[in-house]
Parts: C-alpha cells; sequence; structure tokens
C-alpha cells in the first residue's frame, strides 16, 4: 500500500480498467494512483476514502485503457485533407501531393498543421505517434507544445522536397535534424524516414540506415505498398522489395515498414526472422484502391502488427478508433472468416503492439504499475455504447475517437472532460483555416 501522507497527482476513481497486460481480465470500479508521471499503485476502489491527490478524475460509467499509439502518419497532412481524393496513388502523389507539397509546406504551415493533427489526435485518444515528413522540427515544436509522445522523423527521398531542395544534401539535412532534437524531451524521439524503396535510392537507404544505426534510432519506410513498386524493384535489381531491402542489409528490429501490402510467403518469413515492425494502415490501403496485407500471418508469424492511419490526405482522418473497427472486418472478409483478429487482439495492436513497434513497451502500451502514466478514459454513458457485455467489443466495433473524455500523457491531463488543456483549438483551428484559403484555389 501507498503511504498516506504522501500527496498525488491524479487519482482515476471507478470504472471498468483495461489493462492490457497479457492474461489479465477487465477489472471494474478501480482506482488507479498516478505520481510523478507514472502509474503508482492499481487497486480496487471499495468504500476506503481516496488519498490526498491534486485531482480525481471519476471514471463511473467509463473504461480505462492504455492511450492509443499511431505507428505511422504524417501529420501536417492535416493541411491537404481532402485536397485530393478518390483517385489512383501513382496519380494521387505524383500529380497532387508533391505539387501541393512543393507549393505550399514551409515552417509555418507544418507547424500549424502539426498542431492541428495534435488536436485532432488528443481528441480521439491517441497518446503517442510516429511521424515522418518534411520541416520536422516544426512538428517537434508542435508535439512538445501538445504534450504529445512521438518519434517524429525528417523525411528523405531523391527529389528536390519540401526545406530540401538539393537532394544531394537530404541526408545531411537528417544528420542535422538528428543532432539538434535528439536530446530536446524525454517524450518525442527524432528518427528518419526513407519514403520508399522507389524514391530513394541503394545509396541513400544504405546511409540513412547508417545514421539510423549511429545514434540507435528506428528507421520508417513505405515498404511494397503497390504492385507497381514491387513489378519495378524486381526490374531495377532481380529481388522482390524485402529482399531487396536484406541485401542492403536494412532489415532489423528498428526498422518500421509502413503499409506492406504486397508480401509472399518468403518475404513474410524474412520480416519475421529479422524482427522488422510493421505499421498496418487499413483506411489508406482502402481508399487508394490498393490491397489488403496478410495481417494475420504476420501475427501468427510472430511480427510485431501496429496500426496507423498514414497522413490526412489519404484517410481522412486520424481516429485510430476506426483503423480498429476496419482492421478486423477486413480481416474477416479478406479470410472470409469472422473469428480472425477479434476486438482484443486488434486492440492490442493498437496499444501495446504500437509501442513495441517504436521500442517503448518498456514505457508505454498497457497500464500497470511503474509505467508512464498515458491513459485514456472513454465516456460509455452514451446509446451507442449502452449495455456493455464485452468493453473490448465496444471499444473496436461500437466507440468512435469522439467517446474519449480525458486523456493523461505523462502523468499530464491534456484533455479533461473533452477540453483541451495544452493547446488553444479555437485558435489553432482558425489558423489552419486561414492557411487553407490559398491552397488548391
Ligand atoms: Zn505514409
Amino acid at each position: 500500500m501507498v503511504g498516506s501522507k504522501k500527496k498525488f497527482d491524479i487519482i482515476i476513481e471507478g470504472g471498468t480498467l483495461l489493462t492490457m497486460v497479457d492474461g489479465e481480465e477487465p477489472m471494474h470500479n478501480v482506482r488507479v494512483i498516478i505520481s510523478g508521471g507514472r502509474i503508482e499503485e492499481i487497486s480496487a476502489r471499495q468504500d476506503s476514502p481516496i488519498p490526498e491527490t491534486n485531482e480525481v478524475i471519476n471514471a463511473e460509467d467509463a473504461i480505462i485503457l492504455p492511450g492509443l499509439i499511431n505507428t505511422h502518419g504524417h501529420s501536417a497532412m492535416t493541411i491537404f485533407r481532402g485536397i485530393a481524393d478518390d483517385l489512383p496513388l501513382k496519380k494521387w502523389l505524383y500529380d497532387h501531393i508533391f505539387p501541393a507539397e512543393a507549393k505550399y509546406l514551409n515552417p509555418d504551415t507544418v507547424y500549424w498543421a502539426s498542431l492541428l493533427a495534435c488536436l485532432e489526435m488528443i481528441a480521439s485518444g491517441t497518446t503517442t505517434f510516429v511521424d515522418g515528413y518534411f520541416f520536422a522540427g516544426e512538428t517537434i515544436r508542435a508535439t512538445d507544445k501538445a504534450g504529445m509522445r512521438a518519434l517524429v522523423a525528417q523525411g528523405v527521398l531523391d527529389f528536390p522536397a519540401p526545406g530540401v531542395p538539393d537532394p544531394k544534401k537530404n541526408l545531411d539535412v537528417a544528420f542535422e535534424f538528428l543532432e539538434k532534437w535528439i536530446n530536446f524531451s524525454d517524450l518525442i524521439t527524432p528518427g528518419i524516414f526513407c519514403h520508399s524503396p522507389l524514391t530513394c535510392s541503394a545509396g541513400t537507404l544504405l546511409k540513412a540506415h547508417e545514421i539510423s544505426n549511429r545514434f540507435r534510432l528506428p528507421l520508417q519506410i513505405h515498404l511494397s505498398e503497390t504492385q507497381e513498386e514491387v513489378t519495378e524493384i524486381k526490374k531495377r535489381t532481380g529481388l522482390r522489395p524485402v529482399f531487396y531491402l536484406d541485401d542492403l542489409g536494412l532489415l532489423n528490429s528498428r526498422l518500421i515498414a509502413a503499409h506492406a501490402i504486397y508480401l509472399n510467403e518468403e518475404e513474410i518469413d524474412l520480416l519475421a526472422k529479422r524482427h522488422v515492425k510493421i505499421a498496418h494502415c487499413p483506411e489508406s490501403n482502402m481508399k487508394l484502391g490498393l490491397s489488403i496485407p496478410p495481417v494475420v500471418e504476420m501475427l501468427e508469424k510472430g511480427i510485431t502488427v501496429g496500426l496507423g492511419t498514414d497522413g490526412c490526405a489519404s484517410n481522412n482522418n486520424l481516429d485510430l478508433f476506426g483503423e480498429m473497427d476496419t482492421t478486423s472486418k477486413l480481416a474477416k472478409i479478406a479470410n472470409l472468416d469472422p473469428t480472425l483478429l477479434d476486438a482484443r487482439t486488434v486492440l492490442k495492436m493498437a496499444t501495446v503492439g504500437g509501442a513495441k513497434v517504436i521500442g517503448l513497451e518498456n514505457r508505454v502500451g498497457t497500464i500497470e504499475p511503474g509505467k508512464k502514466a498515458d491513459i485514456i478514459i472513454v465516456d460509455t454513458n452514451t446509446p451507442h455504447m449502452t449495455p456493455i457485455y464485452n468493453p473490448y467489443s465496444q471499444l473496436v466495433y461500437s466507440a468512435t475517437g469522439g467517446d474519449v473524455r480525458d486523456v493523461i500523457i505523462n502523468g499530464e491531463i491534456v484533455l479533461r472532460e473533452r477540453q483541451f488543456t495544452t493547446l488553444d483549438s479555437d485558435d489553432i483551428i482558425s489558423e489552419v483555416k486561414s492557411l487553407s484559403r490559398s491552397i488548391g484555389t
């Protein structure tokens, strides 16, 4: 038991707790004590008096669970939400997104659009996110202001890019970015994001890998996202993309591969053998009319798979509750088997699975004493959340991000009763609206 004289930071009282620890069942009418940014104690609430604390959150009629982890996205693409929809990936990317990025991305737009992404993610229960884009230092500034946890990477590709007009300097910029931000915050880790095996040469990939290794930081890449990528890489190298990256020595436990759609059996085996982490982005894949990744097979082979929204131009929101629902149903329809990827499995992917993807499983992803207090509270006192027989099912198949009522990151409340505490939502929304007026006209 904790000492009676100690004053705690936050105590969550009542409600159903899903710790997401393997083997632990839902706990009802609980008390969760938070102090110094960490989870101090979890106990049955009973009728004992509430210890001395700065704040009590009443969670009766609510579900308490670990904050969700978005393992793949491009936050500042909120500025391009809805700018070019219903198009095939190549046309969407080369005729619309790349030109819009070249014309409109600058430190200011990236900062404000990243703040908008943080607002949206906090409001829908995401506490940690993985990002890869341009002017990444601005995304770090926004993330820090929001009080969120993140892996924010500088984008690298072999074309002139926003903020990096000379592609020969792309890795110098990334290196300087890592040096500048590596010790900035306990909550934010910088990284490198290579756009894809098609848009980065072997030399660029090798150098990015070397730099990431030197800093012992994760490297991100879009991998096997289209059939065209597989065909083209095979034409250039004689190898399928996963074997090509392995040939370069890139496959290891710090590589985060987003999408991973077009994989054959040998590629899945190799990804498992090399402990590569996967960011599954079902809604983006569906919207771009791609295909269905072999998620069930990957999980069966022991690959760590997290969930990602991807950017807002291919989704078009950052709500991981939607991704969980889609992940489960997509696996069921793809295999014509309703028993696959049940709600609890999918919720694990969005929490502890995501934590493993970024190597933070010792800090976040579950609710247990000693871990960082990244916790969300979902309101269940609504028509679509009533009644509750299975809280996992309720969260995955009934809830939306809009049901999230309170969000705690690193022991700090960033959303209280649906009100932001770190960000001024009116100001951010108005600024992004104003920036958007010059875009797409
Ligand atoms: Zn992406």
